[in-house]
C-alpha cells in the first residue's frame, strides 16, 4: 500500500517520473525507491526517504545512490542526507497496532489520490 501511495503521490494522469534518471512511465511500471535501505525500519516508510524510481535505477543500479543524493540535496538541502542517515540508524520500536494504523492511513490516502487521477 505504501509503495503504491508513493508512486501515485507524484503521478500526473497515471504517469510518474523517476527521481534519479528522469524517465517517465505508468505508475504500474515504477517502484518505490528507498534512499536509506528498506531494511531500516525507522526510515522504511519515511516520505522524505521514499520516492518513485524506475526498475533500472532501483534494482539494477541499486538505488542509483549518487543521483539520489543529488536529488535529495536539490530538494531539501545538504542536511537531509545526514538527517536520513541518523534517522536510519535509530532503532524503531513498532507494534503490530502501529503497522495496522499505518496501513489504514495509507489506504485512505491512496484512495484519495486515485480519485484524482
Ligand atoms: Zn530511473
Amino acid at each position: 500500500v505504501y509503495s503504491k501511495y508513493i508512486r501515485f503521490k507524484y503521478a500526473t494522469d497515471g504517469i510518474v517520473q523517476c527521481v534519479t534518471c528522469g524517465v517517465r512511465k505508468p505508475v504500474s511500471q515504477m517502484q518505490c525507491g528507498h534512499f536509506i535501505s528498506r531494511g531500516k525500519y525507522s526510515t522504511r516508510w519515511h516520505e522524505d526517504n521514499t520516492w518513485p524510481q524506475c526498475v533500472i535505477c532501483n534494482m539494477f543500479k541499486h538505488g542509483n545512490y549518487p543521483k539520489y543524493s543529488e536529488f535529495l540535496i536539490k530538494t531539501f538541502g545538504a542536511s537531509k542526507i545526514e538527517e536520513l542517515n541518523t534517522l536510519g540508524d535509530t532503532i524503531l520500536k513498532i507494534s503490530t497496532a502501529d503497522i495496522e494504523a499505518m496501513i489504514e492511513h495509507y489506504k485512505s490516502e491512496l484512495s484519495k489520490l486515485q480519485k484524482l487521477t
